[in-house]
């Protein structure tokens, strides 16, 4: 391809908008626009990583720091869009709504009988764990929704220190919405008071396995106002399903070791774009980009400089074919620009290996070669050029 049929816009300056360094590179090597929107080599480039990508193990080969399972790949950046639970440890990775964790139960007690409690103005776990004095992992914190697919009252009940996951109750139960006030109330029970006891026959009653393992939790009365202490799974109220519904937070245990997971902002690889923009946030140094083979658009960046007695362009263009004829991907820059200004998007567009045909060169039937990641650039005989490319890919 030549520079100039890609229509190539770089940039002297970092976009204001850069969130991180590797949308800032791409941005002024002219991958992509300051809108994110892939430009013709972008394109070009994003076709390149699909047809890569047709080797199910070509991730593996980018020499990116990826995390993951089986199923997902992501890239660890703080300016991803998914949040991920990863532990150190062992590797064990999941996106956050659904990764499991160490789950510690409460001490076992004596179940104790169930006793109402004046608990006025006490319609959050906080203001009732204070109002109470009891922590909040001694209530149960109640949820409510609708089952979209039949309008079933479905009625979720995690211990009050836990977040639910509703990624997790979606799996257990189905598409969920809020339940409105009205359908909380014609499911018996009352908002901000609610609990599972004395619930009729009609609500779908789901909990997490947390629940069953704690006993004497403090829960809504269903009558405004009014609490009760002692309640206990298996005596005064059961579930259709137990099951694990709450999300795992920071410093929380990794199912798989014990140790503690961490969350992290990531962003998928299962889409292309995101594949480029991990490239470039890994590959890169103060000067542009440094991405490496297979994953860079082009193997090689061949330019001229134009010289004063010599048409050093056409002897480019006869190198440029000869390297295309032996199966080397090439990225011509064929404008009449001054060395720097070449040099300088040379090494923002980063391809592997830069080839400068000049006229002092030329004399001596040489061409100069400069691998990207390293600084000394080497005399090549031109007759030798395509072989010694290819020594350094294969
Ligand atoms: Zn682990």
């Amino acid at each position: 391809m030549k520079y100039r049929d890609l229509q190539i816009q770089t940039q002297r300056e970092a976009p204001n908008n850069a969130r991180t360094e590797g949308f800032s590179f791409l941005v002024r090597a002219g991958y992509l626009t300051r809108e994110n929107v892939p430009t013709k080599l972008g394109e070009y480039t994003i076709d390149h990583l699909h047809d890569l990508s047709k080797d199910s193990s070509f991730l593996f080969h980018l020499s990116l720091s990826t995390i993951g399972n089986e199923n997902q790949t992501y890239f660890p950046i703080a300016s991803g869009n998914i949040e991920v639970a990863h532990c150190p440890s062992c590797k064990y990775t999941e996106r956050l709504e659904l990764a499991r964790f160490a789950k510690t139960p409460l001490p076992q007690e004596e179940e104790l009988p169930l006793e109402k409690v004046l608990t006025p103005d006490c319609n959050t776990i906080e203001s009732l764990a204070n109002f109470l004095d009891v922590p909040k992992e001694k209530t149960a914190k109640a949820l409510m929704y609708t089952r979209v697919s039949d309008g079933k009252f479905v009625f979720v009940v995690v211990r009050g220190d836990m977040q639910l996951s509703e990624a997790k109750l979606r799996s257990q139960v189905g598409d969920v919405r809020a339940a409105t006030a009205e359908e909380i109330v014609s499911g018996g029970a009352v908002p901000g008071y609610a609990s599972a006891v004395g619930l009729g026959k009609e609500a779908l009653i789901v909990a997490d396995d947390l629940v069953p393992a704690s006993q004497n939790l403090v829960a809504g009365a269903n009558e405004a106002g009014w609490h009760l202490k002692n309640t206990n799974y298996g005596i005064d109220y059961s579930a259709e399903i137990v099951a694990d519904l709450v999300q795992a937070k920071e410093g929380d245990g990794c199912v798989e070791c014990g140790n503690p997971l961490s969350v992290l902002s990531a962003i998928q690889l299962n889409d292309i774009e995101n594949v480029l923009f991990a490239l470039a946030e890994t590959h890169h140094d103060d000067k542009g980009l440094t991405v490496p083979n297979p994953a860079a658009p082009f193997d090689v960046y061949l330019m001229h400089v134009p010289g004063k007695e010599m048409d050093t362009r056409t002897k480019a263009e006869e190198i440029y074919n000869s390297l295309q004829d032996a199966g080397i991907s090439v990225l011509f820059d064929d404008r009449d620009e001054r060395a720097g200004v070449k040099f300088n998007d040379a090494d923002l567009i980063g391809c592997p290996v830069r080839v400068t045909v000049g006229e002092k060169g030329l004399k001596a039937g040489m061409v100069e070669l400069k691998p990207r990641k390293v600084k000394e650039n080497q005399l090549v005989l031109v007759s030798e050029i395509v072989e010694k490319i290819k020594s350094i890919y294969i």
